[in-house]
Formats: C-alpha cells, sequence, structure tokens
C-alpha cells in the first residue's frame, strides 16, 4: 500500500506492507473471527507471502487445507495507492500467479461436501480455468442443498478480460445472496434504474439482494422486504476491504439464522471497524466488537 495518496506508480515512493490480503481471503477470515467453521480454496507460492497469508488464515480459525502451494509460481500480490478523492489504483500479480493455479483437489472436495454455503469473489474469475472450478464448486455445494452468495467486486483494472462478464452474469444466475457495491447493482443487468435492476435480479430467482454504500450504509432487498440502514460513524482510514468484510459478516449472520435487519446492522458494524483500520485484513471484528459498535450508536441516538 503507498503509504501517501496520488496517482498510479510511475515514480518511487514509499509502500506499506506486505500485508496479507486478496478478496476471498479477507471475507473468509471475518467469516472465521465470527466463529464460523470455514474454509478456503486457493493456491500460493512457496514463499514468504503465501506462508504468511496460510499462517494468519490458519491462525484465525479458517480451514486451510484446500489453499495449496505451488513450487512454480510465486503467491498472488497487489500494490494500492489511494487517490486524493478517494478511488484507488492497483498493479495486479494475480492471473498469472500461484492463485491462477488453483484447482479443486480432493481436499476441495472434501471442504465443500462438509459446506453448506459457498461464496464467490467475482474478481477470482479471472480465467476459464477458474471460472471452471468456481461452478464446479459451486454446483456441488447447491446439489448438497447448501447456498451461495457472490460479490461481483468488479475492479476497473479488471473489465478487460472478456470471460469475465459472462461469468459474472452466470454467477448472478446462480446465487442466493448478491452483494454488489453502488453501481455494481446495475452493471450486470438491462436496467436503467436500481428498481428496475432489483426487479430483474429478483426475477432470476435471486432471493436477496445487499447492496453496499460505502459511507451512506447499505441497503437490502428480497421478495417481500426493502430496508435501508444508515452507516455507523466512522473515521474513514483505509477503505480496502471494507466490503469484504460487510460480506462476509451479512452471509455469516444469516447463515447463523439472524433475520435481514439485524444481519445488515451487523454488517454495516464490519464495514464501519474494516475502513477504520490501515491494511486490507487489519480490520476484521469478532461479534463482541460489533455488539459493542452496535450499543454505542444506540448510546449516541
Ligand atoms: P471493497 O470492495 O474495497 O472491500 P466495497 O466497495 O465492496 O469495498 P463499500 O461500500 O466501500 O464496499 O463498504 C462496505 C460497507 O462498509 C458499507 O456498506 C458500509 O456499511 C461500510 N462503510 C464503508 N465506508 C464507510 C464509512 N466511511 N463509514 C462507515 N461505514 C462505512
Ligand atoms: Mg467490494
Amino acid at each position: 500500500m503507498a503509504e501517501q495518496p496520488g496517482f498510479g506508480f510511475m515514480e518511487p515512493f514509499a509502500l506499506r506492507g506486505p500485508f496479507p490480503s486478496g478478496a476471498p481471503a479477507i471475507f473468509i477470515d471475518q467469516v472465521a473471527r465470527l466463529g464460523q467453521e470455514c474454509g478456503l480454496i486457493s493456491c500460493v507460492g512457496r514463499d514468504d507471502f503465501g506462508t504468511m497469508n496460510i499462517e494468519r488464515l490458519r491462525q484465525d480459525g479458517v480451514d486451510v487445507s484446500a489453499i495449496q502451494v505451488s513450487a512454480d509460481h510465486a503467491t498472488g500480490s497487489a500494490f494500492v495507492r489511494y487517490r486524493p478523492d478517494g478511488e484507488r489504483d492497483f498493479v495486479y500479480n494475480i492471473r498469472n500467479a500461484a492463485c491462477g493455479q488453483t484447482q479443486l483437489t480432493d481436499d476441495a472436495f472434501r471442504l465443500l461436501d462438509d459446506a453448506r454455503h459457498f461464496h464467490v469473489m467475482g474478481s477470482s474469475l479471472f480465467s476459464f480455468r477458474i471460472i471452471h472450478a468456481a461452478t464446479t464448486a459451486l454446483r456441488r455445494v447447491k446439489e448438497n442443498g447448501g447456498t451461495i452468495s457472490f460479490d461481483p467486486n468488479i475492479r476497473k483494472e479488471m473489465l478487460d478480460i472478456p470471460e469475465m462478464r459472462a461469468a459474472m452474469e452466470m454467477m448472478l444466475q446462480y446465487c442466493d445472496i448478491f452483494l454488489p457495491s453502488g453501481p455494481e447493482l446495475m452493471m450486470l443487468t438491462e436496467a436503467n434504474t436500481e428498481d428496475d435492476a432489483v426487479r430483474e435480479i429478483l426475477g432470476l430467482g435471486v432471493k436477496e439482494i445487499v447492496v453496499k454504500r460505502g459511507s451512506r450504509g447499505a441497503s437490502y432487498y428480497s421478495a417481500d422486504q426493502t430496508l435501508h440502514l444508515p452507516p455507523f460513524m466512522a473515521e474513514e482510514i483505509d477503505p480496502t476491504g471494507a466490503g469484504d468484510c460487510f460480506g462476509a459478516t451479512f452471509v455469516t449472520c444469516r447463515l447463523q439464522g439472524h433475520m435481514p435487519e439485524q444481519s445488515l446492522r451487523y454488517a454495516n458494524a464490519s464495514g464501519a471497524l474494516a475502513v477504520s483500520v490501515r491494511g486490507p485484513m487489519e480490520g476484521v471484528s469478532t461479534f463482541q466488537q460489533l455488539d459493542a459498535v452496535i450499543a454505542q450508536a444506540v448510546g449516541v441516538a
């Protein structure tokens, strides 16, 4: 992560890191922090970045048995620099890194057969190999009676990968919970308004749509309920990873039987805590921390 804001990576400047990261890893780490049994299917290189990620996830309670270690590829990495307006520029070393080698090993199938839910990050769908693995995995979980969630997590740097859009449209057909950020709600539809997009997506069979709205909070839509919740107060230090923590918290709450409104409240608290800490995976929270944020806000109101 660049220490100071600016545009792109065209001159030398101070960077801070490495941080354990990657949208799927942040998501699953947040799930584990909430005490939910969970695992990640991925691949890292035989290098310090890979070891750091695996050890961090293991320590937080994630099943890492389906994370392969490649001898031939380095761990995926990303460089991020905030622009003065809060937008971000990235340099990615992902497609040709170890994560691009992710396969459904026997360990992965064991994990899938134990799972009642499977989450897909759209930003992972960068090659036919991964798209095939993700589709196979989600079919397996669905066949076993499980549910699917999908966060498109579209980055402008990835939009020129042609197979990604088709894969994302397919994920939309399959998922039970759809977790777009603001404009992503409309990106995969024909709609020109949010209301039309919601109708179109619910019409596909998606049961719940949760829209992340950054510092404006979040919304929830199902066939019979619409909710808009304001954000919790937070000092925005580093918003990277907030959406992943938010999504992980919402999905975990729903799986644990919380109603949509309480799940959305917990997710908002999770996002608020995530933005207030520097480092993409450093802002994950326990239920105790989320309860404290919610109680404090009630106290203020
Ligand atoms: P990323 O993909 O980088 O993780 P995102 O675009 O998917 O981010 P955001 O909408 O930025 O996700 O943030 C997710 C949630 O975190 C928001 O819906 C909100 O609940 C919370 N959040 C984000 N920014 C703030 C903020 N400045 N103050 C309070 N809460 C915030
Ligand atoms: Mg996101």
